[in-house]
């Protein structure tokens, strides 16, 4: 990408700051800004990252007066993945397939939008909780925004199953049907699971720890060795987490990783340098307990 940016006067210098943002409804929460500016100051990248609260149906407006300040680029947040979507000029094929878009990059008239998602949930379960997705077999629950987007990533490392069960088997069915040219993905209901047998890997993608619920999943399920994912973060032990450990799988893990890796994707397409993720996920871990 061409960076342009604003000027800000230092003493004795003048650095180029590159404006990029976070958007959403509500945003309050959001760890954004603070994993932005931590990989900034870590790799020397000198940007100003903001978090704008937009009005639902006020997308498109807030974003044109992000690009009108020089914004280079932004992240995107519930509820307003679709509206990115929309707003984009041209997609990525992980953008494409989950339909949703949560990082654009502004270019002149050019809008490109991309979904990060799910490649930075297989990056967290590859690359730092060092459990390969290959030739395993992967049970994946839910079939809403973030399946979608984690649907091509987990392909491509070729597990040995991918069945997606979700409470609107329909849903589920549908989007087997939709990836089907990529690979095969089996679908399902929950009342099917006694018969599925056990998961090497078992993530969470409904969004049932948001409200403190958990899921129908028999002890069968959990493989022994299996790691139980829970997308969700910041919540500490989830329901789903729980039924986890209480069927004996030793291995569990939230959704930091995968937020702070989505995040370092969107760094590094913006600003053509990887940062270094470790030490942001240790500082926005909450306990699993
Ligand atoms: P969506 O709203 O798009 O989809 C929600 C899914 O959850 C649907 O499949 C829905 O089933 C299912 N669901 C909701 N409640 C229940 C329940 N009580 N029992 C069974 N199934 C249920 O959400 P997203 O896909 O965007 O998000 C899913 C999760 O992923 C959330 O926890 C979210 O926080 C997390 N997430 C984490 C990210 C990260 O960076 N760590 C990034 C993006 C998401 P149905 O179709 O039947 O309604």
């Amino acid at each position: 990408m061409v960076y342009a940016g604003s000027t800000a006067s230092l003493p004795g210098a003048s650095i180029v700051t590159d404006l990029y943002a976070v958007i959403g409804n509500p945003i309050g929460h959001t760890k954004s800004p603070l994993i932005h500016l931590t990989f900034a100051r870590e790799t020397g990248q000198h940007i100003e990252y903001i978090a704008i609260e937009a009005p639902i149906g006020g997308f498109n407006a807030r974003v044109d007066e992000l690009r009108l300040r020089g914004g280079l680029g932004l992240n995107i947040t519930a509820p307003f993945k679709l509206d990115a979507f929309a707003y984009a000029t041209e997609l990525s094929e992980d953008a494409k397939l989950a339909g949703a878009v949560n990082c654009l990059g502004f270019e002149g008239d050019r809008v490109t939008g991309q979904n990060y998602d799910g490649v930075g949930l297989v990056n967290d379960i590859v690359c730092n909780l060092r459990c390969p997705i290959e030739g395993k077999r992967v049970l994946m629950l839910g079939a809403g925004g973030a399946v979608r987007g984690a649907l091509l990533p987990f392909l491509a490392e070729r597990p040995e199953q991918l069945v997606l069960v979700n409470r609107t088997v329909d849903k589920a069915r549908s989007l087997a049907g939709e990836i089907a040219a990529h690979g095969a993905v089996q679908a399902a209901g929950y009342d099917a699971l006694q018969q599925l047998g056990p998961f090497d890997l078992v993530l969470n993608a409904t969004s049932a720890s948001v409200h403190g619920e958990g899921l129908p999943i028999p002890a069968a399920s959990f493989a022994s060795g299996c790691l139980a994912y829970d997308l969700a973060y910041g919540k500490g032990l989830t329901p789903f987490l729980r039924l986890a450990r209480e069927a004996g799988v030793r291995q569990v893990a939230d959704g930091v990783g995968m937020l702070v890796e989505q995040a370092a994707e969107a760094f590094a397409w913006w600003r053509g340098v990887r940062p270094d993720t470790r030490a942001v996920i240790e500082r926005l871990t909450v306990p699993l307990t």
